[in-house]
């Protein structure tokens, strides 16, 4: 395995794709080549009778990826009843059963891993190395929840009693769990999800992002192949419609979402107000990370990761950077060199192994990023910015910029793209910096470049985030390593990931025999 695959206790994280090898990197690029003109499709399990519609590639709009079948509310009703009926024999066979056939769609994501990478690129305008990211992170939540399976789903608890009274607790799915996912994970967090609802022995349809559908068709159709019941896993591709379609309804045991904070309130007025039982939402949401430097940092290291941080994947990560608080004393080197290596970023189509920084999403995002950029003209002072290349007019490309504004006030929500902003703070006061951040609500990632022990441990002690990052950059959380997800307006948590997830799409049981 590569270096960075990382050893759990019974289980490896995968090893990816060695890029930096010639012998492994050509051959790979000219089969991605010849996948690069296939078209594929989404569809609802067992049919679909909502709208069709194309879906293009990011990049270059006159491309066609594929094209998609929307669910219905009728689709819906169908796969929630399907589901259902399915659900207790899924339930059955136990965590060590489950875990077997999520394994095996593990190892079927790695064997056709290079059609995944295509989707990824094609469908989500990601890069490469991204690509391969995403992949491997898929195929460690379905390994990491298989094994969750094993621990809490195997086995039954025996809890203490008088003599001639046996207790004993069983962990139950809760039904049939509704996952819906954002486009910047459309993999990843697409299967993650669904992975754990299948693991505590529920029944899942997914709802993949409207931007996304083709990749998760192609996840579902492999959960199929590895001997998942049809019933059990089932696809529903379309818009806010067909997600509300699925968080209205009465038969369903739990939501998993990620995506908009203002999508989650209204996700959780709907399971609030329909009729039927009360069932957990899982939500992770947006985020207004931050970086702190201070002047103990190491200028080079600062340069890397603040560079990562905000501008790999296009900024399109809940996780990436978007203010970084550069103390005064050593503000204006560090700047300069950040400056200096967004000049070396190549933006462009992400088809070529050298682009740095891909598209974005889709028109609206393009919009609403550009004319941020047009406020911050005024409101802000311009540090640096990527000119885009003549091919970007073909997609949905911004230019990567840097911009010094007065504090975090000046920003009313998250900017999801390649836009950092910089504010200044002075020795002393980083306690007002920490008030600013925590004052903004959100509380996913912050990053920390400071060699000092005190500092870290204020920060610890104070920040209220979900993931806090030191000496590193703040993105790709590994799973089982970093637990991901934040806090406040950021999420309910618990961390996809981690050791508090599965349970979460449980419910307990507790049977008392007197014997
Ligand atoms: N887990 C990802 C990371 O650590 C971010 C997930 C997201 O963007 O939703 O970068």
């Amino acid at each position: 395995p590569l270096p960075n695959a990382i050893f759990g206790k019974d289980r490896v994280n995968s090893a990816g794709v060695d890029l930096s090898d010639p012998l492994v990197r050509e051959p790979l690029m000219k089969r991605l080549a010849k996948l690069g003109s296939k078209h594929w499709s989404a569809a609802p399990t067992g049919g679909g009778s909502g709208k069709k519609f194309p879906i293009y590639a990011p990049y270059d709009t006159s491309q066609v990826v594929g094209g998609v079948t929307y669910a219905s509310e009728g689709d819906v009703d169908r796969m929630v009843r399907a589901g259902l009926a399915a659900q207790i024999g899924w339930d059955q066979l136990g965590g060590n059963g489950r875990a077997k056939l999520l394994n095996r769609a593990a190892d079927l994501f790695e064997r056709h891993s290079e059609e995944l990478f295509s989707l990824c690129i094609r469908e989500a305008g990601k890069t490469l190395p991204d690509a391969v990211l995403e992949v491997r992170e898929a195929v460690d939540f379905l390994r990491y929840y298989a094994s969750e399976a094993v621990r809490l789903c195997g086995n039954v608890t025996a809890l203490p009693g008088p003599t001639g009274e046996l207790n004993e607790l069983r962990l139950h799915g809760r039904g049939v769990f509704a996952c819906i996912s954002p486009w910047n994970f459309p993999l990843a967090i697409f299967i993650g999800p669904v992975a754990a609802a299948l693991a505590a022995g529920n029944a899942a349809i997914a709802k993949p992002a409207e931007q996304t559908p083709l990749i998760g068709a192609r996840a579902i159709e492999l959960m199929h192949a590895a001997g998942i019941p049809k019933a059990v896993v089932q696809m529903a591709p379309g818009d806010g419609r067909t997600g509300a379609a699925l968080t209205s309804h009465p038969l369903i045991g739990g939501v998993a979402f990620t995506g908009s904070t203002d999508t989650a309130r209204a996700i959780n007025r709907s399971l609030a107000t329909r009729d039927g039982p009360i069932v957990p939402l899982i939500a992770e949401t947006g985020g207004q990370n931050a970086m702190i430097v201070d002047s103990s940092a190491l200028p080079e290291q600062v340069t890397r990761d603040v560079v990562a941080s905000a501008f790999q994947s296009a900024g399109q990560r809940c996780s990436a950077l978007r203010v970084l608080f550069m103390q005064d004393d050593v503000a204006d080197t560090m700047l300069e060199m950040i400056a200096g290596a967004m000049q070396a970023l190549a933006v462009g189509n992400p088809e070529d192994l050298t682009t740095d920084v891909g598209p974005v999403i889709d028109t609206e995002a393009k919009a609403a990023l550009d004319s941020h950029l047009a406020q911050l003209k005024t409101k802000g002072r311009l540090l640096a910015e990527v000119p885009l290349p003549e091919e970007a007019m073909r997609g949905h490309f911004v230019v990567p910029s840097m911009y010094e504004i007065k504090g975090l006030k000046d920003l009313d929500r998250e900017h999801f793209g390649p836009i950092l902003h910089v504010v200044r703070w002075k020795s002393g006061t980083l306690d007002k910096v920490i008030e600013q951040i925590n004052a903004t609500g959100y509380g996913l990632t912050l990053g920390l470049q400071s060699r000092i022990d005190t500092t870290r441990q204020y920060v610890e002690a104070h920040a209220r985030v979900g993931n806090l990052y030191v000496n590193r950059n703040q993105i790709g959380a590994v799973v089982e390593s970093q637990p991901f997800g934040g806090e406040g307006l950021s999420g309910t948590g618990p961390k996809a990931g981690g050791p508090h997830y599965v349970p979460r799409f449980a419910t307990e049981r507790v049977t008392c025999i007197d014997t």
